[in-house]
């Protein structure tokens, strides 16, 4: 994979942003660079500055995290600008193509139209697996992308790994993996694989484990050149200083993080087998995730009635493949009971 032939015929002159401050880093003290207020915020943090552009004290926590070194991590304002991104560098609008695999999570496909770039949707096999015959024939010498999600948005299932190691062999382009939901996975990360594939991005949130979604901080990690063109088009200031501040915050309180992480997945195990016994429910979809896909016999009028207590789920029984179905956030243990309680009653 060359990311010259590979990033737009645009972006191909562009320098990442970077300024005189990066530059001359310790050697200045008086800043006029910038048109700042030089005389402070009316807080007690110096918010007055920019913040750090390429973001490297937060990375740098990452990479101690995750064991990715920091020139292959990618920080996007939510995992959705990075898609968005990805899009923006990589696909020549009203030229390009991307894959995607419905039944899966929409922003791909939000992205693809706003930035003018055709969609090629390849639907996954009633088992929810890769219909990899199908993504080979829907390839073409335009094909920048293809996304997996997985575990998968809204079904909940990993994708087999060896099948996302067929793609990854057999295309030219970049391979998204979004693992918004990883953490609550049997499967393991791909982002160990990232010295193998160099057409492999990874992406993480802060939105879903870390229990960070109203910071908007994602993650993408891939092989430097692949970052390197990222840089170049991301805005400069992407993530504001307040979301770099309390993710460093974060980041110390890991063991919070994964005492969660087990109490969900507890919780989802106990969740799926208490709905399986619902008069209303069909079916139970197993799930890597920290939500359930649940097939029942009138989605709409369940859904109506859970609004009527209070309660709100996701109504998917439009979606393909998911007909019938909705889909329901694993809970703390008390709304779990409630969210029973609810559906127990006629
Ligand atoms: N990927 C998937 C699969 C998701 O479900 C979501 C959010 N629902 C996202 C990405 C977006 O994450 P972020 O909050 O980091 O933009």
């Amino acid at each position: 994979m060359d990311i010259n032939k590979l990033q737009r015929e645009n972006i191909k002159n562009l320098r990442p942003y970077s300024t005189a401050r990066d530059e001359y880093k310790g050697q200045a003290s008086i800043f006029l660079d910038a048109n700042e207020n030089s005389y402070g915020s009316p807080l007690e943090e110096n918010y007055n500055r920019y913040p750090d552009p390429l973001q490297l004290d937060l990375k740098d926590a990452i990479s101690k995290i995750k064991g990715v070194p920091i020139e292959n991590t990618f920080l996007g304002n939510g995992s959705d600008e990075a898609i968005d991104l990805l899009f923006r560098a990589f696909c020549e609008p009203g030229k390009d193509n991307v894959i995607i695999l419905p039944p899966t999570y929409g922003m791909y496909e939000v992205s693809a139209n706003i930035n003018n770039v055709e969609i090629r949707k390849v639907n996954l096999l009633p088992s929810f697996q890769l219909d990899l015959e199908g993504i080979a024939e829907a390839i073409d010498e335009n094909t920048k992308l293809i996304f997996i999600c997985s575990p998968n948005n809204p079904t909940g299932n990993s994708i087999i790994r060896t099948d996302i190691e067929t793609v990854l062999a057999n295309f030219n382009g970049l391979v998204v993996i979004d693992e918004a939901y990883i953490n609550y996975a049997k499967q393991r990360t791909f982002i160990k694989e990232l010295t193998e594939y160099p057409n492999l991005v990874v992406l993480q949130t802060f939105s879903k484990a870390w229990g960070l979604a109203a910071l908007r901080l994602g993650m993408a990690f891939a092989a430097r050149p692949v970052i390197d063109v990222l840089n170049k088009v991301k805005p400069p200031y992407n993530i504001n200083q307040a979301t770099q501040d309390i993710a460093l915050k974060a980041l110390q309180n890991i063991e919070q993080v994964n005492e969660w992480i087990k109490i969900t997945v507890a919780e989802r195990e106990n969740l799926s087998k208490e709905l399986a016994t619902l008069p209303i429910v069909k079916k139970v979809y197993p799930s890597d995730a920290n939500f359930i896909l649940v097939e029942v016999e009138n989605a709409l009028s369940t859904y109506n009635s859970l609004v009527d207590e209070g309660i709100i789920i996701r109504d998917r029984s439009k979606v393909t493949l998911c007909e019938g179905c909705l889909r329901i956030t694993v809970g703390t243990p008390e709304e779990n009971v409630t969210l029973l309680d609810a559906l127990k009653r006629p």
